[in-house]
Formats: C-alpha cells, structure tokens, sequence
C-alpha cells in the first residue's frame, strides 16, 4: 500500500505537469479536485494536533523528559533554519541571479511593507486568551500550548484524570483514522493543485527569472540531500534512502499545497508509520515545525535578499548578510505555515538592511513557484528534526519507545 502510494503520487505528478502543458490556463478546471483535498487537510488539522499532542504528553508522564525534548527539538530548529539562510546567501553569491537581468517592475505594486509583531508579541501569542477561539480559528501554535497545559495537568492529576486520557486517547485513534482515509486520495489532490499552477506558470513566467529559480532549486537540493542526508544520517542513525522514502508523501504534499500547517496529518502520519517515528516525538516535535522551523523559507529569504540587492546594484556588507541571517531566523518562527508566508519573512529582511521593498514586487511573480520548493524543504526539515529528537529519546530511555 505504502509502496503503490509513491507511484501513484509520481504518476500524479507527471499527469500534472502533462495537463498543465498541454491545457494552460484550461487545467484549471481540475482546481476543485485540490480544492476539495485541502478542505479534508485543513478540517483536520485542529483536532488532529490537539488529540494526539494531549495523548503524547499525558503518556510521557515525565515534565522533565518533555523539557528535555523540547530543548533538542528548538536547538536543531534554530541550527538548521540558519544554515539554509547562509546556504540561500551562497547560492545567490554564486548564481547572482539579480546581475543582468531586466524585469520591468512597471506595473507591479510593492506590497505595503507588513507591520510585523515584535518577537515579544510573537512569544505572548502563543498563549490563547480563549483556547477554543484558538481551536476555532486553527492557530497551531496556540493549540499546542493548550494540548501541552492538558496533557501536562493530565499527568500530575493521575488516577482522577483517567477517563479524560482515554477519551484523548480514543479520540486520537479516530483523527488517525480520518487521516488515513484523507490519505487515499492524496494523489488525486496533488494533480488537482498541481495541473493549474504549470498550467498557469508557462516557461513565459519563468523564464525572465530563471536563473533565480535555478539558484533556489540548487540551495533546495543541497539543503536536502547534503544537509538532510548528514543530520539523518550522523544523529538520526537512518539511511537517507529510507528517509526519503518515507517522507515523499509528505513532501509532495508540501509541493503542491504550499502550505507546511496544510501538511501537518500527512507529515504526522508518514513520519510514524514510513519512519518509525514513535507517537509522542511525532506530535510535538511535528506541530511546532510546522510553525516555527522553516528551512526552505529561510534558504529563500537569505537567496532573494542577494537577488534584489544584485537587481538594483548595491552590494550587501557582511554585516549586512548578517543581519539577514537573524532577522531571517527570527522571522521564520514568528511566521505560520501557509502559502506566501514566506514573502513576508522576506519584506521584514529587506528593511532590515534597507533594501529597497520594490524587489518584493520582482519576486511576487513567481512567489508561487518559489513556495512549492520551500514548503517541501520545510516539511522535509521538520521531519529529519523528528528523526533526530526520536533517536536520541529512544537512547536516553534505554532503546523503549512509546
Ligand atoms: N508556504 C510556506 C510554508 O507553509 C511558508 C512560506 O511561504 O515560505 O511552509
């Protein structure tokens, strides 16, 4: 079954981008089709998070392991979001995809450059003045705070607080169970997200900025198979093959919805049954990536602050660069994980060291494009990280997992 997935997913593809080509602009009548398959992800997402986070830590019984855990999980976050941010600053130094290029920005509207909310701010959000308006509304983040604070409480109550951990736990059983049924129809889901995108994105789009697209494709295939390859590898005791594998799914999902928080019960589930990744690594360290740890965003925004800044001439200083690095990783985990996202991130690093904003419009144009390819590398990310965390807990509790 897992096997025939992978195929049907690369038979997706290639369907998608066959109609794309051939359609144009008509393929956009699958959009329904992915429509439809969002919608099923997006319904999820909430109890999915919830149920299994409280299950995860209410059977960890052990605040301190969970500490313990969260430690690990946000220092390989801020590690690796700040290598790909350097590796975007080298893949622009080494294409310079801005020099030489002519794109009109006439007729392009800079967006407004966003108010972002200090750091802070970001930090105070994340606790929900009213859990179920969270719930409501699909804030992950605050999710995650209230699945924690129960299933903490859960575990400190003990015997009394029986029957509300085997409610969870049932309760999760079932989102599990929802989830697998979504995934029978992943393949179809990606075609109908996919065909419109090429459709729409003909090489005439591109093509102006193809050497932009060429640079960001290169950082993704080195963040992932150099990068990737040595965390699983070295820490995670995996075979990258079987990690890749493993996570395809996810990442095609990733591509084609360009959205991590989307992806979230697609990750989950191929993290645990394709990876072995136990329950209680998979639904906290999961979730938090998909909010906080974007490698794939910040590959992007250190590779385009480069472009804009070889665009309009100006050479970026070394302090400059290094400005972009912090901002970038801040950035990355103030910002949720939904499509365009990324653009923001990227207003923020451009005023940081004073860029001029109107390259934001250069790179709007094929934002959609540049987000497929960053989204995968974040969920993909998000996933070696669960690899990791799961294989140092496993030894430190004497190779038992939950
Ligand atoms: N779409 C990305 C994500 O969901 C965020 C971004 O726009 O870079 O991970």
């Amino acid at each position: 079954m897992k096997k025939s997935l992978i195929w049907q997913l690369i038979a997706a593809f290639i369907l998608a981008i066959a109609t794309g080509i051939i359609f144009g602009e008509k393929a956009q009548v699958v959009q329904p089709l992915g429509d439809l398959f969002l919608r099923l992800i997006k319904f999820i997402i909430a109890p999915l998070v919830l149920a299994t986070l409280v299950v995860g830590v209410a059977s960890t019984n052990d605040v301190k392991k969970l500490s313990r855990m969260g430690g690990k999980t946000v220092a390989i976050y801020l590690i690796t979001s700040m290598l790909a941010i350097t590796l975007g600053i080298i893949a622009g130094k080494i294409f310079s995809p801005g020099s030489g290029i002519d794109v009109s920005l006439e007729g392009k509207e800079a967006p407004e450059p966003n108010e972002t909310e200090g750091v802070v701010q970001t930090i105070l959000n994340i606790v929900p003045t009213n859990p179920f308006d969270a719930l409501s509304s699909g804030n992950i983040l605050q999710i995650i705070f209230f699945a924690l604070m129960i299933g903490i409480a859960i575990a400190l109550v003990g015997e009394k607080a029986e029957p509300v951990r085997k409610f969870f736990d049932g309760f999760a059983e079932v989102m599990y169970k929802i989830t697998g049924m979504i995934m029978a129809i992943v393949p179809i889901g990606v075609f109908g997200l996919l065909a419109p995108v090429i459709g729409e994105y003909g090489v005439d789009v591109l093509l102006p900025l193809i050497k932009l697209v060429l640079a960001m494709v290169a950082g993704c295939i080195i963040q992932l198979f150099v990068v990737y390859s040595l965390i699983v590898k070295g820490l995670g005791k995996m075979s990258p093959l079987k990690f890749f594998k493993g996570i395809f799914p996810a990442s095609a999902v990733a591509f084609s919805t360009s959205s991590s928080s989307g992806t979230l019960p697609v990750t989950i589930k191929s993290a645990q049954e394709n990876l072995g990744v136990s329950k209680e690594t998979s639904t906290f360290v999961l979730p938090l990536g998909a909010t906080i740890n974007m490698d794939g965003t910040a590959l992007y925004v250190g590779l385009c602050s480069m472009f804009v800044a070889q665009y309009f001439g100006m050479d970026l200083t070394f302090s400059q660069m290094v400005t972009v690095v912090l901002i970038g990783t801040l950035a990355s985990i103030g910002t949720a994980g939904v499509p365009g996202a990324g653009l923001i991130m990227l207003t923020m690093a451009l005023s940081a060291v004073n860029l001029p904003l109107a390259g934001i419009a250069l790179v709007g144009g094929i934002d959609r494009v540049l987000d497929m390819m960053r989204t995968s590398v974040n969920v993909t990310g998000d996933a070696a990280t669960a690899v990791v965390v799961d294989s140092s807990e496993k030894k430190a509790s004497g190779g038992e997992a939950v």
